[in-house]
């Protein structure tokens, strides 16, 4: 699946890499200026991003002076963004895998000392084709008596709150990274049916790979939670600021500490097959400002050294 779609191509900048990058144009219409002390001015950029369910999409809003902060809304998701390059902010927009299709308003808020701006940027999101998975589990991995559910909910409960995070800064730099070679084997959005019964649309990517295999994390950041959790075995979940997070489940061992600062392709830990998995594999998955995206998705993005040779 392609993973970043950009509905027309960058006009601030030109280079192989900018061609996922999406912006909103410079010759935008204004609308007088509300009276009061901190006037809003509504700035209508007219264009239509294009994404995918499970798609990031990054997207950049020129801004004139230093604005104190730039934030956007969209479906109830609240996303931050930060300054990148040519006078642009930049945030990373991530379509939930259930967010319904069709167009969508993305308003980007941009508060200066006297004034605020907001763009209206219109996101279409496409219907991704999601396939089946059928999968048969011992019961009890299925089924879970009392005790496992209590256990279940605080575990979720933990990662929830994980979640809470969102540093005001991004903590990466360069490109994202795959954290493991091997074989794709459970797709992103695919719809569960494990012992026949229908189950939560899996949220990341299954890669195969023999146990014991080094797994790295995808970029820079701060280990926020290290576990060991009944579905997802050993665990390591990442924080990479802007409400970004990444995870790696199953794991064989963890080589890191909660509170940890990791560099991107660092090792966290090793492929293993703990929680319930039926075989060594690493799930990857990653969150976005609330939206369970395509861990794949991020890979395009054009950041790191390579991509700033087109400034
Ligand atoms: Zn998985």
């Amino acid at each position: 699946m392609c993973a970043v779609r950009a509905a027309f191509r960058p006009r601030l900048a030109a280079g192989p890499l900018l061609v996922a990058l999406v912006t909103a144009p410079a010759s935008v219409s204004l609308v007088a200026p509300v009276a009061g002390e901190n006037p809003a001015r509504s700035v209508d950029a007219g264009e239509t991003l294009r994404g995918t369910q499970g798609d990031v999409l990054l997207v950049t809003i020129p801004v004139r002076d230093k604005p104190d902060r730039v934030t956007g809304k969209f479906l109830q998701r609240t996303l931050t963004l930060f300054p990148f390059r040519n006078g642009t902010y930049a945030g990373l927009l991530g379509l939930d895998l259930d967010d319904p299709a069709g167009r969508h308003d993305l308003i980007v808020t941009a508060v200066y000392p006297r004034r605020t701006d907001r763009h209206r940027l219109s996101v279409t999101v496409g219907k991704a084709d999601y396939s089946v998975q059928r999968l048969t589990l011992p019961s009890a991995m299925v089924d879970l008596d009392a005790p496992t559910l209590m256990r279940v909910r605080a575990e979720a409960g933990a990662l929830r709150r994980a979640f809470g995070s969102v540093l005001p800064n991004p903590l990466w730099r360069d490109a994202f990274r795959a954290p493991v070679a091997g074989t794709r084997s459970g797709r992103f959005g695919s719809r569960r049916v494990i012992n026949g019964q229908s189950k939560k649309p899996h949220s990341g990517e299954d890669i195969a790979a023999p146990e014991g295999t080094p797994v790295s994390v995808m970029n820079d950041g701060i280990v926020r939670l290290t576990m060991d959790h009944f579905f997802t075995g050993n665990g390591v979940v990442v924080d990479h600021g802007l409400g970004l997070f990444s995870m790696y489940f199953h794991l064989s061992r963890v080589d890191v500490t909660q509170g940890q600062t990791v560099t991107g392709g660092q090792v966290l830990g090793a492929v293993g097959a703990t929680g319930r998995a039926t075989g060594p594999h690493l799930h990857w998955g990653v969150r976005l400002n609330g939206a369970r995206v395509d861990p794949y998705a991020l890979l395009p993005l054009p950041f790191g050294e390579a991509s700033a040779s087109a400034n």
